[in-house]
């Protein structure tokens, strides 16, 4: 490197995005860690913080799961695996989605990485030019939107509606089809608005998609933590195989979010081409986490069961506190642990209100904006955290909203 490009990298200190390529800017940070980091940063200047913001579960990993991982780590399995996955895991991974959805997989349609975002990414990174068009919901995970912008392509958005418990009507996303669209991504049950989509709207999608050739990318991550219906996979006839990408994960079935496993269900000649793209990044994912996989997917599910159990209770609590708040209205989510309240009637904007609560209540709640223009009006409340918790956030969010 010359002595004048060290001295500008050296230089750039203060000033730290004036070197960097471009492209990272078109990438976001999603909001949950960016509140995250601030509520924290109050938490440090001794502030009391009530967190309603991260998307994690907050049980324990299951016993029995670390319990695998120490094994592994002590057998040795400390090396290298396959960049796809180690065998047996795609193999468990393989048989629980042939079970649970049906449909006949094989272990070679199975790719494993460092956490469901990751595949999100790469199959985006492998499938999508400059100029396609993916369809999102709005609001939605933020990691669609960013990536897709990423790559140059272009987010067209199908927008979610409160009176229909966040779903989205058919006929609009028939409408946003166009030639240029390469992508439906799905996400059910849903981050942030915790709806759900049923099988009558999957088997629309697939009639859809499947008659003009589109790939659908369904993220069924919180698939396990349904309430009141069945879960509806996306992923349920051989047909809709060839172009479809099932995307799901370790993180909040099992509580193991900083495991990072996740993995992906898909053709075999896409497995194949993101292999070359997690051996020139991961390499491959850690393998005694893949251990630990495995033991999650074949061993006891009842840890599954209760921390949904509990989550149903933390569910009422918290949706019945949020509709006792004046200007707050909040349907029953119907899955994954996030309640999608309504405050237009405060008058306030949904950032604005998130950061007063966060200021003055000392409750970190998440705009809906962080989950793009359809979140405007509302904010995201996680109740992935204990009922004294929630209880004590919606006294502080209504005695300063008193
Ligand atoms: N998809 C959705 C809809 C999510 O909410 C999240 C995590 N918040 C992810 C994917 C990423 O999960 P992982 O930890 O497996 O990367």
């Amino acid at each position: 490197m010359s002595q004048e490009k060290i001295a500008r990298l050296d230089s750039t200190e203060s000033q730290p995005s004036r070197h960097y390529a471009a492209w990272i800017d078109r990438l976001s940070v999603e909001g949950a860690f960016a509140v995250l980091a601030k509520a924290r940063s109050l938490e440090a200047q001794g502030k009391s913080i009530v967190h309603l913001e991260i998307g994690e579960p907050d049980f324990e990993t299951p016993k029995h799961i670390k319990d695998a991982a120490v094994r592994s780590i002590m057998a040795g399995d400390t090396h290298y695996a396959p960049s796809a996955g180690l065998m047996e895991l795609r193999k468990a991974v393989a048989d629980h989605v042939t079970a649970t959805r049906g449909v006949p997989v094989s272990a070679e349609e199975v790719l494993i990485a460092p956490g469901t975002k990751f595949i999100i990414f790469l199959t985006l990174m492998i499938l999508i030019e400059e100029g396609d068009e993916v369809i999102l919901p709005n609001p939605g995970y933020s990691t669609y939107e960013s990536v897709v912008k990423f790559i140059g392509a272009k987010p067209v958005y199908i927008n979610l509606l409160e009176e229909k418990d966040f779903r989205f009507e058919m006929e609009q996303l028939e409408k946003k089809i166009t030639r240029k669209t390469r992508m439906i991504i799905l996400n059910s049950p849903q981050n942030p608005t915790g709806g759900v989509l049923t099988a009558d709207d999957m088997a629309r999608i697939a009639f859809l998609s499947s008659h003009r050739n589109i790939t659908v990318m369904s993220d069924e991550i919180y698939g396990r933590i349904v309430y009141d219906t069945p879960f509806a996979s996306y992923y349920t006839s051989k047909e809709i195989k060839p172009h479809t990408i099932l995307v799901d994960g370790f993180s909040k079935a099992y509580a193991m979010t900083g495991w990072r496993l996740g993995f992906g269900i898909m053709p075999k000649s896409l497995v194949e081409a993101a292999l070359k793209f997690t051996n020139n990044t991961t390499a491959c994912t850690c393998t005694f986490v893949q251990k630990a996989g495995i033991e999650a997917l074949i061993g006891p599910q009842e840890p599954v069961a209760e921390m949904v159990k509990e989550f149903k209770v933390r569910r009422e609590v918290m949706v019945k506190g949020l509709n006792e708040i004046p200007g707050f209205k909040c349907r029953m989510p119907k899955g994954a642990f996030y309640a999608f309240a309504n405050i237009k009637e405060t008058n306030m904007t949904s950032q604005v209100l998130a950061d007063f609560l966060l200021e003055k209540a000392g409750v970190a709640a998440l705009s809906g904006t962080a989950f793009g223009p359809g979140g405007e009006g509302y904010l995201r409340f996680s109740y992935a955290n204990s009922i004294p918790q929630i209880e004590e956030g919606l006294r502080r969010i209504k005695e300063v909203l008193r």
